[in-house]
Order: structure tokens, then C-alpha cells, then sequence
């Protein structure tokens, strides 16, 4: 049962479905391979349950249910060769310092003079940046190995349904959606609150559709307070905006329209994964459930769409970083498996198109007032990240966490990177790294799982 057809063009991006699926079928062996059989891309450190809830108080938020859980590499000689604490410890060396907020600025007014680093590599210096660079789109987690950081094996703690929902995992979406006080999103009309057919209480209220026309209004508020309140006063006065009339979403500029779909593909996709990889819990087994898609998913193409959208802005972020990865030291003691790694991800970054081909970044920020907008929009998904720390499951704010990195990344390498002269980009950390091949990864599960689904469809209801 095809969704779209074939030959269209995912609208804000500029490759047509079935070409963004055939890129899928070329990619998925290699990040596959990546993702799941090296060391460096297979592990992340994180601060996974150091961190409150910034925005409001989470005790009754947590999901006490086993699959929940994550279990996490305590002992040091669990943890692989190039992810220990010993190994980062060592990133620093002996003459890079890490780098003041000045010294880096003056760095990056003259990158070529020398100075800090100078025959270090910097990726391995830059490690050590805990404080946010201005050009940063997510709130870093903290990785210096000195630091309290937990490792997980994101291989053995796949992302996958946990039972998590209610008013908990409600109030996070909704508190994420209202990041996006731009505008009210495409029609997803049929998307407002109801209750969930997989036990999860609806919220009281209103969707977090309508909640992000509301916050639409509350703009000057957010903007007379800092960012880090925008959300508790949104909270705060949720309800007494919700009866605000909608925002038409076709007046809205592209780089708004690019974060409401950045946000909706990304709970999409984490909807798809739970969908396939759903607990039977009449049966305990795990496995595709076809209901579960077709009320979350298939019933709304919008943000189905969304997904195919994210593949496309994630997938042209990795073939932007192809000279940086060439340049990249993974820093582990063994140089052949470095190499093994280095050479799998210029692979995947080879097999996809160069140049704007299937996303095309460069005319996005263009009008005059574009640095105040570029601005609020790297700001607000700041907030997104900062809300992860408020999701009460830990498998859920695990990839959660993960996957807005991922996006994060995705967005400071789009609009932040110079493909003709990297001598001024921001550096990436290795999470920011691992993150952004796993939410490729991610994608390409989706898409997969998407194309299934509407087969299982497809022969449940008789359409050849
Ligand atoms: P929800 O998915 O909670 O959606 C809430 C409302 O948002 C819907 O009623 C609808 O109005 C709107 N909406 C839904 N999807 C979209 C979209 N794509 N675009 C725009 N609007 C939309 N659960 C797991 O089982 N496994 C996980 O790994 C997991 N990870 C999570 C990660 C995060 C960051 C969060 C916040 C939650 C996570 N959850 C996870 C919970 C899961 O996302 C759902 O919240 C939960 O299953 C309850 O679903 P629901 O049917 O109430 O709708």
C-alpha cells in the first residue's frame, strides 16, 4: 500500500521518494555495519541519569517497567579500547590545552597561525570542549573522562517499544512541540489528543499541534525571558492559550517549516521503532505490530513524510563531512582498527550523492533578518535538547538524547561547515560523530520498516 507516490518530490527537500528509498537500499549495509560492528560507533557516552529535569519536577514521570532499563558499562574492562576514560584522558597530550572561550575565538579568527594543538589532531584536542560553541545546536553532554558520564553499549539497549506513555512522555512532546512556537505544522489535523489504543492516558486538553499555535502567541513572552524559561512559562500558561485560533502553516518561512519537520520526523521515527519492535504482552513475544503503524503512522502521511525528510537532511550532513572524517583521528591505540572504521564511513559517505542533490541547505537563512532567525531556531532546538533530561524512561531519554545529538549535529554541519574551506568549522565531538551515523541509522530502520509495513498492509487487505 504506497502512501506516496513514487516519483514525487518530498516537499523542502529535493528528491522524490522512490529516489531517497534506492539510497536507502545502498546505504543501509554500510551504516548497518558501522552502527552495529565497530567499537567507536556502537558505544556513547552520555549523562544519562546525572541531570534533572530542568523544567519541572519529573518524579511522577518515571517508567518503572524492566524495558525501561538500560544497562550500562560500569566496569572499565567492558567498556572497548577506544571508548575508555584512560584513552580520552589521553586526548588532551602534552602541549594541546584545552583551549579558553578567547583562545578558541582568536583560533578561529586565525586558524592557520598555529598555536593550540598545532601537530595535535584536533579532534582529539576539541574533545575536551564541555562548554557549548556558539555555533552548537544542542546543549553538550558532558565527555570529558574526568567527568561523570555513563557508557552504554547501544547495541545491546536497542531502541525499541518499553511501554513508556501517559502523561509523562505527553508532557515532554508537548513541551518539545512548543519549541516550535513558529507555526502550526502542515495539516496533521486528525493528530489532536486521543486516546492512546496502547494504554497510554491522553492528556487533558489540547494536542501539541494546537499547543505550538498557542505557544505561536507567547513569542514576546519567551523572548522578555531566558530561553531556559520559555518552556516553564509555556507550561505555566498552556492551557489558558490553548483556545487561540491556528496559525496557517503555508504562511510560514522554510526554516520554520524545516524545524517543525525536524521535530515531527523524530517522534515519527521513534514511533515506527516502537511499532516494530513491539512486546505482545498476551504472547511476550516481540515483533511488528501492524495496528500500532497504521494509528500512529500510515493514518497520518504528513508525518510519514517527515521521516523521509530527515533521511534526506541527516544523509546530506554525512556526505558534507566526508573531508572532515578523512581528516578524523578516532584516537584508540590500535591504528588498524581506526583505519578499518575510518574506511567504513568513507564508504557510506562516498555512496551518497555530493552537493545539494537531495537537500539543499544553501537556501535556507537567506533574507536579510535571517541571523536573528537563525539564532532563535538554533536556540530553540538547544531547548529540545535541554527537555531530553525530563524523558522518565532511561532506554527513551538514552536514544532520545541520542538522536537530537544526532539532529544537532546534523543542523551545525549544514549551516556552521564550509565545504570549500573547513579551515573555520566547528569541531565535532565523538559523540556528536556517533550520534549522527546512529540517527542516520535510525532513518534508514524507519524507512525499512515503513516499506514493510505497508506490505503487511498490502496482504491483509488484498491490494496486490
Ligand atoms: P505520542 O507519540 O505520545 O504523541 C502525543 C501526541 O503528539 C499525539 O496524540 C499527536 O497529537 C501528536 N503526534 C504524534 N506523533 C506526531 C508526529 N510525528 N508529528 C506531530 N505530532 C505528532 N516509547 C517507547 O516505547 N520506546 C521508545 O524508545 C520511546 N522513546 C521516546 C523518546 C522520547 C524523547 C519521548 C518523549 C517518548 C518516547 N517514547 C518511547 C514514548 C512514545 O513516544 C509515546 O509518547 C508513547 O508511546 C505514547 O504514545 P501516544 O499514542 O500517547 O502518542
Amino acid at each position: 500500500v504506497a502512501q506516496f507516490e513514487p516519483a514525487a518530490i518530498v516537499s523542502d527537500a529535493c528528491a522524490s521518494y522512490s529516489t531517497l528509498e534506492q539510497l536507502n537500499d545502498a546505504i543501509h549495509p554500510y551504516l548497518q555495519s558501522i552502527t552495529q560492528k565497530t567499537d567507536f560507533f556502537s558505544h556513547y557516552r552520555l549523562s544519562l541519569y546525572s541531570k534533572k529535569c530542568p523544567f519541572w519536577d519529573d518524579e511522577n514521570g518515571m517508567c518503572g517497567n524492566v524495558a525501561c532499563a538500560v544497562n550500562t558499562l560500569d566496569n572499565e574492562e567492558d567498556i572497548p579500547l577506544v571508548w575508555r576514560a584512560k584513552e580520552l584522558g589521553k586526548l588532551e597530550g602534552p602541549t594541546a590545552q584545552h583551549p579558553g572561550k578567547k583562545q578558541q575565538r582568536e583560533q578561529k579568527a586565525r586558524p592557520l597561525q598555529g598555536g593550540l594543538g598545532m601537530n595535535v589532531d584536533e579532534s582529539c584536542v576539541v574533545e575536551y570542549d564541555d562548554e557549548c560553541d556558539d555555533r552548537d545546536y544542542c546543549i553538550p553532554d558532558d565527555e570529558r573522562a574526568s567527568a561523570k558520564g555513563d557508557y552504554v553499549s547501544l547495541v545491546d539497549n536497542p531502541e525499541r517499544f518499553t511501554g513508556y506513555g501517559g502523561v509523562g512522555s505527553q508532557q515532554v512532546w508537548e513541551a518539545i512541540y512548543r519549541e516550535n512556537c513558529f507555526s502550526k505544522p502542515p495539516k496533521d489535523s486528525k493528530s489532536t489528543v486521543q486516546s492512546s489504543p496502547f494504554g497510554a492516558a491522553s492528556f487533558g486538553g489540547f494536542g501539541n499541534e494546537g499547543q505550538m499555535q498557542a505557544a505561536h502567541q507567547l513569542r514576546d513572552v519567551m523572548k522578555s525571558q531566558g530561553l531556559r524559561d520559555n518552556v516553564k512559562s509555556a507550561i505555566a500558561q498552556g492551557t489558558a492559550t490553548a483556545r487561540l485560533d491556528p496559525v496557517e502553516f503555508d504562511d510560514t518561512c522554510l526554516e520554520k517549516r524545516v524545524f517543525h519537520r525536524v521535530i515531527s520526523g523524530m517522534h515519527a521515527s521513534i514511533s515506527t521503532h516502537l511499532c516494530w519492535d513491539y512486546l505482545d504482552q498476551k504472547t511476550g513475544q516481540w515483533g511488528p505490530n501492524l495496528s500500532c503503524y497504521e494509528q500512529r503512522l500510515h493514518n497520518f502521511p504528513e508525518r510519514v513524510s517527515n521521516i523521509y525528510f530527515n533521511f534526506a537532511l541527516i544523509m546530506r550532513a554525512v556526505g558534507k563531512i566526508r573531508q572532515h572524517v578523512s581528516d578524523y583521528s578516532f584516537c584508540s591505540e590500535d591504528p588498524a582498527q581506526d583505519l578499518r572504521t575510518k574506511n567504513s564511513v568513507l564508504r557510506l559517505a562516498s555512496a551518497i550523492p555530493s552537493g545539494p542533490d537531495i537537500f539543499d541547505e544553501t537556501v535556507m537563512f537567506q533574507d536579510p533578518d535571517s541571523v536573528a532567525l537563525k539564532e532563535d531556531f538554533r536556540n530553540r532546538f538547544r531547548n529540545v535538547s535541554r527537555i531530553m533530561d525530563c524523558v522518565g524512561c532511561d532506554k527513551c531519554r538514552l536514544w532520545g538524547k541520542l538522536q537530537t545529538s544526532g539532529y544537532g549535529t546534523a543542523l551545525k554541519v549544514l549551516f556552521e561547515f564550509d565545504e570549500q574551506d573547513s579551515s573555520r568549522d566547528p569541531p565535532l565531538r565523538r559523540t556528536e560523530l556517533v550520534a549522527l551515523l546512529n540517527t542516520l541509522d535510525r532513518l534508514s530502520h524507519s524507512l525499512r520498516a515503513i516499506k514493510q509495513f505497508g506490505a503487511m498492509l498490502g496482504e491483509r487487505d488484498g491490494v496486490a
